[in-house]
């Protein structure tokens, strides 16, 4: 298929049928579930290899095709036009039938990219990334952290200069997911050395296939290069490609925490609950489900599920009435960070000496849990406590950086000193 024919894909929908209640949306979403889901599903992680791959990529064609990827963004962009609200039922359907909403990458490229496009871009933008974005013909690398720039974002020091109706770059990112697989990236860089912070900074859309930029991978601690450094070294961007305007880079990149928060709550505690069942069938498999201590760590975390799952519920309750999330937003990233640290070392344990080598499959995406359906291999539960469950208390801000926010703005304490300008 041509590019051009991919990015118009999608299925069309009479103007009367475009504006169905929640419920009635919430029905279609089963429907389209129930005619295209194979016989005997089982989840992804049921899966093995390339199977995996061809399956996720083939249901994110079909979710795209019915405009439910992002039922969200308007309907010329390939979208329904329809609020956020819907989203969640779609990624609340998925989630409890073990389907994947998406691919890997398009945390960043449809979570973090295209919404940001979506609310700041100018027309062209969206007509240009957006559908791209949909087809899969743009993969998006997301350039904000730096050597020493990372909880301190605003400290960051990549800097472009405008020059001839281009911007030139220099700079270093790090921490850069997938870069080695990306062929755009946006990044945050400093276009006024002397402004304060929240007019300095601007959102650039790069290419990344250019002289200027160089891609080196960092080995993780399961073994796995998905993080990157990236040099730019007087890499070029038009003077179009600005996100938002310039000096406005912090107000753009700020703005979108809302709306993914409120997924995350809806989603979490249905993807958890999915590895909780898997905790308790390997601590049957080993023969440890009689063991008082295995016992009494399901037990808390079967009550911190529950906690979880309440927090998930009030957080969409204030998001439905008014749009808000406020330090509840901080408190659930540190509950389900800190918890899939402890169950994820919990699977470890369970494993015992089998621990020590790897063997099956790992997960897909290196965030959450592993794929649902995964069977107990070692591999898996190394990968998800090594790298996924770590690093989640690390991405999306650290959980002392969430224990600074709980107790500043929820218990009022007073705020920490301003550290010293580097
Ligand atoms: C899996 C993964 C994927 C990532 N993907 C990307 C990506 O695609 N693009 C991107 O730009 N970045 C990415 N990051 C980087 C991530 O955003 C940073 O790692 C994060 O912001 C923390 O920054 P840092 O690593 O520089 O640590 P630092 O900010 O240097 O923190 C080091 C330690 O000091 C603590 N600390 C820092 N400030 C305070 C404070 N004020 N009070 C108390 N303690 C503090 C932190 O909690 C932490 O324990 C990714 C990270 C991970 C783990």
């Amino acid at each position: 298929m041509s590019e051009t024919a991919q990015v118009n894909a999608f299925i069309d929908i009479d103007p009367a049928d475009r504006e169905p209640s929640l419920d009635e949306f919430r029905q279609i979403v089963r429907d389209f579930i129930s005619e295209n889901l194979p016989a005997d599903w089982k989840g992804v992680g049921a899966l093995e290899g390339e199977e995996r791959i061809a399956f996720v990529n083939g249901w994110r064609d079909l979710t795209t095709h019915a405009r439910l990827l992002t039922s969200y963004w308007p309907y010329e962009y390939g979208g329904r036009g329809l609020s956020k609200l819907y989203h969640l039922s779609v990624a609340q359907e998925f989630a409890k039938n073990k389907l994947p909403l998406g691919r890997p990458s398009d945390t960043i490229a449809i979570k973090l990219l295209g919404n940001t496009v979506n609310a700041w871009g100018t027309h062209e933008q969206k007509l240009e990334y957006l559908p791209r974005i949909l087809s899969g013909v743009d993969v998006w690398a997301q350039g904000y952290s730096e050597p020493g720039s990372g909880s301190d974002l605003a400290s960051l020091r990549t800097k472009a200069v405008l020059r001839d109706g281009q911007w030139h770059i220099d700079g270093q990112k790090i921490w850069t997911s997938n870069a080695m697989n990306c062929n755009k990236a946006f990044m945050l860089v400093r276009t006024d050395p002397t402004a304060p912070n929240s007019k300095a900074i601007t959102m650039l859309l790069i290419d990344m296939h250019q002289p200027g930029v160089e891609v080196r991978p960092i080995l993780n601690g399961a073994g796995s290069a998905e993080l990157c450094e990236v040099f730019l070294t007087d890499a070029v961007t038009d003077e179009a490609n600005v996100l938002g305007e310039i000096g406005n880079g912090w107000a753009v990149t700020n703005s979108l925490l809302t709306s993914e928060r409120g997924e995350e709550a809806a989603t979490n505690p249905v993807l958890f609950a999915q590895e909780f069942e898997r905790v308790i069938a390997l601590a049957r498999e080993v023969g440890a489900d009689r063991n008082p201590g295995t016992r009494a760590r399901i037990a808390r975390s079967y009550k911190e599920l529950a906690v979880m799952k309440a927090m998930g519920d009030r957080i969409l309750s204030g998001y439905v009435r008014d749009g808000s999330l406020g330090p509840q937003a901080s408190i659930s990233k540190l509950y389900w960070s800190e918890y899939h640290k402890r169950i994820a070392e919990l699977g470890v344990d369970l494993l015992g000496i089998d621990a020590l080598t790897w063997e099956g499959e790992g997960p897909m995406r290196w965030f959450r849990t592993d794929e649902p359906g995964a069977r107990n291999s070692s591999t898996s539960w190394l990968a998800v406590f090594l790298a996924n469950a770590m690093s989640g208390t690390i991405y999306a801000g650290t959980s002392e950086v969430q224990r600074n926010i709980i107790s500043e703005r929820a218990l009022g304490m007073p705020r920490e000193p301003k550290a010293p300008a580097k």
